[in-house]
């Protein structure tokens, strides 16, 4: 399937829709300029593609929505060439939209049929993160430390794996909450063994599960 101009103008409103709800980041705004999330969701959501809403991409996951996609992308102050960890690869969306920001990323997904899907499709549209299979909560350890890392599934609590795996100065953004809604929360490691935490509002997300299925 093809990005067409249709695609490129409704990508267009909703970037501007996305704009309106309050996104600044003029890099968030361009990079999901870019992305064409149709070709990351089942053909028979496709017309929903443009819309600012999340939906299913089968194995009981969802593509996120587009708004909170690009509200852990601002929190997360991505500079080009950082190195990302991203828990919960699922459509690959959010990871491309890193990559069109220059980040350099490593993604992890814990459910293999999706693993296995967007590993083949991801690299056709010229997204090439590095792919794991596993549970993200343990977080890529022989890769470490990151500058950021996102989790875009539903923590219970902030994982200290993944703490100690970022460097210092660096960001890990995550819904933390149970099921139904979740705070967003940015944590910023000050030290070794050490950070500082700050909320930005409820979201709901699906959980995150611990260990492999
Ligand atoms: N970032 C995705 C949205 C994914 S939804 C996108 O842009 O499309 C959350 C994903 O997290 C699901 O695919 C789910 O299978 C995965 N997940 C849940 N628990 C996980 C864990 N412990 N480790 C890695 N991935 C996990």
């Amino acid at each position: 399937m093809e990005d067409s101009f249709l695609h490129k103008g409704l990508r267009e409103k909703l970037v501007e829709e996305i704009r309106r709800k309050g996104i600044r980041n003029e890099q968030v705004l361009e990079a999901m300029r870019k992305v064409p999330r149709h070709l990351f969701m089942d053909s028979s959501f496709i017309k929903f593609a443009y819309k600012d809403q999340a939906f299913p991409i089968g194995s009981g996951q969802t593509i996120s929505q587009p708004y909170t996609v690009a509200f852990q992308t601002e929190l997360l102050d991505i500079q080009p060439l950082d190195k990302v960890l991203e828990v919960g690869t699922g459509s690959g969306y959010q990871a491309a939209v890193l990559m069109e920001m220059g980040a350099r990323v490593y993604t992890i997904e814990r459910q293999k049929d999706l693993y296995l899907k967007v590993q083949m499709q991801l690299p056709k549209m010229g997204y090439k993160p590095s792919f794991f299979y596993g549970d993200g909560y343990q977080g890529l350890p022989t890769y470490s430390p990151f500058d950021k890392i996102l989790i875009t599934a539903a923590a219970p609590e902030i994982p200290p794996a993944l703490v100690e795996q970022l460097k210092v100065g660096g960001i890990l953004v995550l819904p933390v909450g149970g099921p139904g809604s979740q705070v967003m929360t940015r944590v910023e490691k000050t030290g070794p063994g050490e950070y500082s935490t700050r909320e930005h509002g409820y979201f709901v997300f699906v959980p995150m599960l611990k260990g492999r299925e």
